[in-house]
């Protein structure tokens, strides 16, 4: 007898133009989701459950099927906020057979800050106290970071009734910046979190200063976990910046002994190059940004795509960097046709703009 139970939701979603909403939706999810176009629309799958999506009438019409309340509740606000997101300027109407309004979203977690120290010259490790550490075992590792405004008793966000997030405003407005949980310490019920510190002469910081000033008994909450489980892959190409070093090396350290991993990381000087232990067999090329900086090349563009050009076809392709240098990669995998389901490929940060999202 099968026991499971599952949980449903329908919503109807009336976008300008319904079809270009579908082809948006179903490209942007399928790095994210099996997303499989039917007839009628699509239907996409992922741990979270499944969205059947049918275009009725220039409209959306669509189901939700979850295994638990919590994973409805995320994949409706997951459906809601790209929605929105992908409708930009134009008109949108959602709707759905229940009522979206949370006070308190279901996959927010309230940690204190219980030390802090510098790893290498420019990555500041911050350990935060988490009463549940069990969500951040294994599975996704990123989340957003939501920190109040230096003196105010934080005000979490909750859900509005379309399901999309009802974030605080005013003097309650939060610091929201995603990162990564470089360790969890289930012993100590401990998530460990590496901020870099990066320069940006004449721009305010707001995440790296975070880190920077944080201090014992710091309340701050992480929105998550979502995004960045380990590759699928007996072969794994990973390249990426000092961003995404906290990524890279969570995962080095987690994947099986059986892997075989080339890694190209980039950065600053050799004084941020960090131990990197793995059960896989690793190959790490660390770039020293300091030396070429004054040649005006992208060395680490350039690394990548030879790196690329000379992998096969089972190789998973693990790239996180800045937005432009994505972009490149994107295409460059694209030109090859590699596989999407081999490939997470993602831009961490964006030269000359704050990433809050
Ligand atoms: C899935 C994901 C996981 C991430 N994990 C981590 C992590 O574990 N640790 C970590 O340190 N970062 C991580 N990042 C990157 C981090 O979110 C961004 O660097 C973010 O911009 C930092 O916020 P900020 O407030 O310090 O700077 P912002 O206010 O966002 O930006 C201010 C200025 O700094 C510049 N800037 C931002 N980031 C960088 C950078 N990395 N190098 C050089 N200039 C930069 C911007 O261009 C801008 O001019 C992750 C991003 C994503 C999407």
């Amino acid at each position: 007898m099968n026991n499971t139970q599952e949980f449903k939701l329908c919503g109807v979603a009336i976008p300008r133009d319904a079809d270009q909403m579908l082809s948006e939706i179903c490209e942007h999810f399928v790095e994210h989701a099996d997303v499989r176009r039917t007839e009628y629309g699509a239907v996409l799958t992922s741990k979270l459950g499944c969205a059947d999506i049918r275009i009725d009438d220039q409209r959306l019409s669509i189901e939700l099927t979850c295994p638990s309340q919590q994973a409805l509740q995320m994949s409706r606000t997951s459906i809601a906020e790209h929605l929105f997101y992908f409708a930009g300027d134009d008109a949108l109407e959602l709707s759905w057979s229940q009522s979206g309004a949370l006070a308190q979203l279901p996959n927010i977690h309230e940690v204190t800050v219980v030390s802090t120290e510098d790893v290498t010259p420019h990555m500041r490790r911050v350990k935060f106290a988490c009463a549940d550490v069990s969500p951040f075992i294994g599975g996704d590792m990123h989340f957003r970071l939501l920190a109040p405004p230096k003196g105010r008793n934080p005000v979490w966000p909750g859900l509005r009734e379309d399901g999309r997030v009802a974030w605080p405003q005013g003097e309650d407005a939060l610091l929201v910046r995603v990162y990564t949980i470089r360790e969890v310490d289930i012993k100590r019920r401990e998530l460990w979190i590496d901020f870099l510190q990066h320069p940006a002469p004449g721009v305010e910081t707001p995440g790296a200063d975070f880190a920077r000033d944080a201090r014992p008994g710091d309340k701050v909450a992480l929105l998550g976990p979502g995004g960045g489980a380990l590759p699928e892959a007996s072969e794994l190409l990973m390249v990426g910046d000092e961003s995404a070093l906290p990524a890279i090396a969570r995962i080095v350290a987690e994947m099986p002994a059986s892997t075989r991993i080339r890694a190209i990381i980039e950065i600053s000087d050799k004084a941020e190059e960090q131990p990197l232990p793995s059960p896989a067999s690793l190959d790490v090329r660390w770039l020293h940004r300091r030396d070429y900086l004054s040649d005006g090349r992208n060395i680490l563009r350039e690394e990548a795509e030879a790196a690329i050009g000379s992998m096969t076809d089972d190789t998973f392709v693990w790239v996180a960097c800045e937005k432009e240098d994505i972009r490149a990669i994107k295409a460059r995998l694209k030109a090859l046709q590699h596989d999407k389901k081999k490939m997470y490929v993602a831009w961490y940060w964006a030269a000359g703009s704050d990433t809050s999202r």
